[in-house]
């Protein structure tokens, strides 16, 4: 089986308050006829970067809209984790390429992910280059299959796309945060452009107050009567943190008092974060200024909340970005960013709007002084970008985005009319909450309205006990 990510349960009242009345009824709407639908999200990493950061808020907001969501990851090792390294820098216009021996391990591991699909879904999204291959290897199984690529694949490595590009043909759909950002000749059949999004109320950024945002950082030991300068990412070149030193050394020059904070996150799927960890590392070796930071010592959500609200000024100096949540983040906290000109990172902070766009390790750092010495300015700077944010980039817009193209894609590819033993309502056949076959002897048994059903693991029927009416509904679902 794939990994499942457990998440906790939520509901899309909660976002009222943030994201307004309209926006939630929307959603309510659009998933009338998505009930019991059962979309799975596969992707390489429970935590660390942006896809992990959205389905972690996403998939209980589904669930809790009646779709029937899960969120499984593929298993990898380090080493095939440093080839899908190789295929995502050069889908960015990376020129190292990916070798014949790299290939050999993409397809070796992929076959092996494949083997363990075992639950049977209406929409399949696959997130990025990791699990590419699945759709591929497993066969169409009459799911709904969508490629959801968050990387800028707009100039990618030709010998790598060529590659991919039969598996990516395979696909019902593309979704790509710009327009810009499909690859040429972009082979599936249709492509989708739905930026991200951040999560209001989750830790990250829920809203703290001075007070205790200044204790956190306290605890931590950044000295919070001085200036500080953050970047929040994970270690990798393209988000250019050796550049980020070098304009706060140009600031520090004229600012003497300022710090640097490098908050960084090591992702499962990133096996490259340690070696740019390392060269950080001895760059920034002289400087007692400069903290380095990471999910691997405590520095969690509401850490990073704490960073992005105490720091004078954000920075994001990416060379290639495919959106960078971390912008927004940033901006709907009121905090100022100085970022560079990539990939998504315009889409959220037009130049003068919620913070600046730069090009280069000069402009950047001048920019940071004119924040720096002008706070009244540089505040409502920052704010002055936060209703953008509220309009365009919270959750419940990119749901109703993903809705919208489930239910459009489903009605010119219904789903296959399901016998009640196909879907599982009879007991026989499949675990009512995954759908995975069962052997004859699967042990976790559940009675309900006097009829028995039988899970793959408890798990599943604990999930089934808390809500039997969303799994039968799937059931029912069949010759819609
Ligand atoms: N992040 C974090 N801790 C860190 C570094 C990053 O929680 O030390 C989070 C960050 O707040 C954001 C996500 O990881 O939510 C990074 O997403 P982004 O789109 O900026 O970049 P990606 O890593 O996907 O390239």
């Amino acid at each position: 089986m794939l990994q499942n990510v457990a998440v906790g349960r939520s509901s899309l009242d909660t976002y009222r308050a943030s994201a307004g009345d309209e926006a939630v009824d929307e959603l309510r709407r659009l998933a009338r006829s998505l009930e019991g639908v059962r979309v799975l999200h596969l992707n390489a990493t429970a935590y660390g970067g942006g896809v992990a950061e959205i389905l972690r808020s996403e998939i209980p907001l589904l669930r809790d809209l009646g779709i029937v969501a899960r969120w499984k990851t593929i298993p990898g090792s380090n080493e095939f984790f440093s080839v899908t390294k190789a295929i995502h820098n050069a889908l960015q216009g990376g020129t190292r390429g990916v070798t014949p021996a790299e290939w050999e391990i993409y397809e070796r591991t992929s076959a092996q992910a494949a083997a363990n699909v075992e639950e049977s879904y209406d929409i399949v999204v696959v997130h990025d280059p990791q699990p590419l291959m699945l759709r591929h290897l497993v066969g169409p199984r009459d799911a709904v299959w969508i490629w959801r690529c968050h990387i800028d694949s707009s100039e990618p490595d030709p010998a790598v796309i060529a590659r991919l590009t039969p598996f990516l043909s395979e696909y019902d759909a593309a979704v790509y945060t710009l327009g810009s950002f499909a690859p040429p000749d972009a082979p599936p059949r249709r492509v989708e452009v739905i930026p991200p999004a951040i999560d209001p109320i989750s830790p990250k950024n829920i809203h703290l107050d001075d007070t205790l945002a200044t204790e956190v950082l306290d605890w931590i030991g950044v000295d919070v009567s001085r200036p500080l300068l953050v970047q929040v990412s994970r270690f990798d070149h393209w988000k250019d943190p050796l550049g980020v030193i070098a304009a706060y050394r140009i600031v520090k020059r004229r600012m003497p008092e300022v710090q640097l904070a490098l908050v960084g996150s090591m992702a499962l799927d990133d096996p490259q974060g340690w070696q740019v960890y390392r060269e950080i590392s001895t760059d920034a070796a002289d400087d007692p200024d400069i903290y380095l930071f990471t999910n691997l010592t405590g520095v969690g959500n509401i850490e990073v909340n704490a960073f992005q609200r105490h720091a004078d000024v954000v920075i994001q100096k990416s060379l290639r970005e495919g959106f960078g949540l971390v912008v927004t983040e940033a901006i709907w906290k009121g905090t100022p960013v100085v970022a560079g000109r990539a990939g998504g990172i315009p889409l959220q902070l037009a130049d003068g709007v919620g913070g600046y766009l730069v090009d280069d390790v000069e402009s950047c750092a001048e920019r940071v002084l004119d924040l720096l010495r002008d706070p009244a300015a540089a505040r409502s700077l920052a704010l002055a970008g936060r209703e953008q944010v509220r309009r365009r980039f919270l959750l419940p817009r990119l749901i109703g985005d993903e809705l919208r193209l489930y239910a459009d894609l489903l009605e010119q590819h219904p789903l296959p009319p399901r016998t009640p033993a196909a879907a599982a309502v009879s007991g026989e056949d499949r675990d009512p909450v995954c759908g995975m076959r069962l052997g004859p002897h699967a042990e976790h048994l559940l009675s309900h309205d006097g009829r028995q059903y039988r899970f793959c693991s408890a798990s599943c029927a604990r999930e089934f006990a808390e809500n039997p009416h969303l799994f039968l509904r799937t059931a029912l679902r069949g010759g819609r």
